[in-house]
């Protein structure tokens, strides 16, 4: 675990305080006296129409953006104090994953020395990313080179590469923005179910549109104006529209 050197681990919560963020130069509130808490091991999907505040709530419990009023304490202590050990145990899957040009494995443990991979958190990544099978079809297996002037990968593909290399650095807290943008349904089912069985160990924020990816989530937040309108269950979202 590359986190065990940590002085500090995420092991209980993460709490918003009345959180205001207002982008410099700007006087609009996207995020409007927000407060919330996230429990360790919990899967918390996030929702809520374009321009609602998701990516800027993600930015800021990220600690890349800096509330302009309110706090956030992760287990107690100011994000701000932490900052960066605290953003060592997240794992961030955006919707777009970029592709270096080199091997799988190198893609997957990102800027790490070939001879200091972790072959055992490699083969865990792969296996959770649904990567097994795609990668034993290629010639050269995990040493293929892919991206520009390699293996051309599919937007899926490339997106699981993504899950990989998060989940190889074995994160405490794991944030997906649109996952299933580019990943078809049946990867999306198969990835997911992985990744949700890893629930309790590790934290889940998705961002997504999609309602059906959302379905093993302990809270759904419905974000509207930069406001908390609600948090449901999926059951009763459902039993709602
Ligand atoms: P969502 O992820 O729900 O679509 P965002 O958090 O991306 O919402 O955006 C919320 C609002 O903040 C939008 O009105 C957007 O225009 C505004 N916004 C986002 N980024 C910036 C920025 N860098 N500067 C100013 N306004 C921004």
């Amino acid at each position: 675990n590359i986190n065990s050197n940590n002085q500090f681990d995420f092991k209980n919560k993460i709490e918003l305080r009345e959180i205001d963020y207002f982008y410099p130069n700007s006087k609009i509130k996207i995020i409007d006296k927000l407060s919330l808490q996230i429990s360790f091991g919990e899967i918390i999907g996030i929702i809520g129409q374009s321009g609602a505040g998701k990516s800027t709530l993600i930015d800021l419990i990220i600690g890349l953006l800096t509330p302009s009023n309110g706090k956030i304490l992760i287990d107690g202590k100011n994000i701000d104090l932490e900052k960066q050990n605290w953003q060592k145990q997240i794992g961030y899957i955006p919707q777009e994953v970029y592709l270096f040009d080199d091997t799988i494995k190198s893609n997957i443990a990102f800027g790490i020395p070939e001879n200091k991979i972790n072959y055992k958190n490699l083969k865990e990544a792969i296996k959770l990313a649904e990567l097994e099978e795609f990668i034993q079809s290629l010639p050269e297996k995990e040493n293929t080179i892919i991206g520009d002037r390699g293996t051309k990968l599919s937007g899926g593909q490339k997106q699981r590469i993504g899950i990989a290399r998060s989940l190889y650095f074995k994160p405490k807290i794991l944030i997906f923005d649109e996952p299933t943008a580019s990943l078809d349904i049946k990867n999306e089912e198969k990835i997911m179910s992985h990744i949700f069985n890893l629930g309790g160990d590790l934290t889940i924020l998705i961002i997504s549109h999609r309602l059906s990816i959302l379905k093993d989530c302990n809270k759904i937040v419905n974000l509207v104006n930069g406001k908390i309108d609600k948090i449901s269950t999926y059951k009763s979202l459902l039993n709602n529209n």
